[in-house]
């Protein structure tokens, strides 16, 4: 069955489903969805490889509600481990979407909250559970949960969940879980080590899988500009930002501390109308910031990689790079937050003279060159804080180093000799002289 051809009718699915379906407005099954669906229906274990963005969670919620149909008893019946709690709440509205003429009840369990409400919503007896697994475990620890009816199990965005050290309770969670019973492992990238979990938590799989450059290449316009330095990307910042398409604007950075920056810096200089989310926030913070985007009540979105995580925000009409990941994958779950499902999205990244290693690698992992913009005459160019230089020079030196081990730079020799003992071993990563054993 090819997507072009391929209608939801295909699936053979209840009435209620499709009711669902048609209220969102699908009108085709996406890509994996086609792929997914019909071998989840038959029984087969999946590995499912395809990123936020292209329909994935549909591809596994609408065979576990055709399969489970309506409530029944008080044991869970379905359970998804999700890597973070945004994540798990997305989900969990997705089933409640598609699930909304169905009377499946459904628990969304995280952390960060206490843990009382949503006992008492599993001892009021539920069919499907969408957790964290750290939460998953506390709630089973507590004694109120009982997993021997769990007949499907789905590990969403597995590379993500590996990334964040989650495989040991995801190993405890399987062990509390039938032998028997349908498993589905989804990634949006599939490394070696990976692909090792996959079999490990699979039998006989089928794999389906979506490629991100369908995503990057078709849906997503790409550029970048190089920009000498933070200053500076504040000033393009606030030159974009001022343009009337940029209407819900999500700006990733690197670390909690750039996202507090970059945020004083846009409510500052360029719009009240922003919020910043990263894991130092409250939960309810992140949870109403979010919302406010998704509305749009907001403009601009600051956040970090991890606390981005499951965002479904519709028609996000630009992603902007404030600093490009250097985790390379990163950079395809960013840009897929525009252009989801059938729209056209823009993804900007700002380059500065230490990215330009991290940039090629992403072009290497996207096989694509992203276009380079010219800076606009408008954008004042900013001094480089001498902090700021030392930073990038020292960034530079270490990559050269990681492509040539044998590479001592400029900077290091000159660094070497001016640093303190102290500072020198840390910029350079020696190990610190041991005094106390001379002795
Ligand atoms: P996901 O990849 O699961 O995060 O889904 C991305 C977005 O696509 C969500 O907003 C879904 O509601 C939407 N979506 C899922 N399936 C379809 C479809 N067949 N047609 C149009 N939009 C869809």
């Amino acid at each position: 069955m090819s997507q072009d051809t391929a209608s939801f009718q295909d699936f053979k699915l209840n009435k209620q489903l499709f009711n669902a379906i048609d209220d969102l407005g699908y009108q085709k099954p996406s890509e994996i969805q086609v792929k997914a669906i019909p071998r989840i229906l038959n029984g087969h274990d999946v590995v499912g490889i395809a990123q936020t963005g292209t329909g994935k969670t549909a591809a596994f919620v609408l065979p576990i509600l055709m399969k489970l149909k309506y409530a029944q008893g008080k044991d869970p019946r379905g359970l998804i481990l999700a890597p973070t709690r945004e994540l798990a709440m997305q989900v969990y509205e997705n089933i409640l979407e598609l699930g909304k003429y169905t009377d499946l009840r459904t628990v969304c369990l995280y952390g960060g909250i206490g843990s009382k409400k949503q006992e008492a919503e599993i001892t009021a007896g539920c069919d499907i559970i969408v957790a964290t697994p750290g939460r998953l475990l506390d709630i089973y620890n507590a004694g109120v949960l009982k997993t021997k009816q769990i007949k499907t199990f789905v590990l969403d965005e597995a590379d993500r969940m590996m990334d964040m050290g989650f495989m040991p309770q995801i190993r405890r969670v399987l062990e509390l879980l039938p032998m028997k019973k349908q498993n589905l492992f989804f990634s949006a990238t599939f490394p070696e080590k990976v692909e090792k979990y996959a079999y490990e938590f699979t039998d006989f799989p089928e794999k389906v899988e979506v490629t991100p450059e369908f995503m990057t290449a078709e849906l997503i316009e790409q550029k970048l500009y190089h920009v000498p330095n933070f200053l500076t990307k504040i000033n393009l910042l606030k030159y974009l930002l001022d343009k009337e398409e940029f209407s819900k604007v999500l700006v990733f950075v690197r670390t909690r501390t750039n996202a507090n920056n970059v945020f004083n810096f846009v409510e500052r200089k360029i719009t009240k109308d922003s919020r910043v989310i990263h894991a130092n926030k409250a939960q309810s913070t992140r949870i109403n910031a979010i919302k406010d985007f998704k509305e749009g009540n907001i403009k601009v979105l600051v956040s970090t990689d991890v606390s981005a995580r499951g965002i479904d925000v519709d028609e996000i009409s630009h992603v902007i790079n404030f600093e490009v990941p250097n985790k390379y994958e990163e950079y395809v779950h960013r840009i897929g937050r525009t252009g989801r499902a059938e729209h056209h999205g823009i993804a900007i990244s700002f380059v500065d003279p230490s990215d330009i290693y991290h940039i090629e690698k992403i072009e290497e992992l996207i096989s694509k060159k992203i276009a380079v913009e010219e800076l606009p005459k408008e954008v004042e160019l900013m001094e480089t804080m001498p902090k700021e230089k030392k930073d990038m020079a020292l960034e530079i030196d270490r990559q050269k180093h990681l492509d040539n081990p044998d590479f001592q730079g400029a900077f290091h020799e000159k660094k070497k000799k001016n640093l303190s003992g102290k500072a020198r071993d840390k910029a350079f990563g020696n190990r610190p002289k041991d005094k106390r054993r001379k002795k």
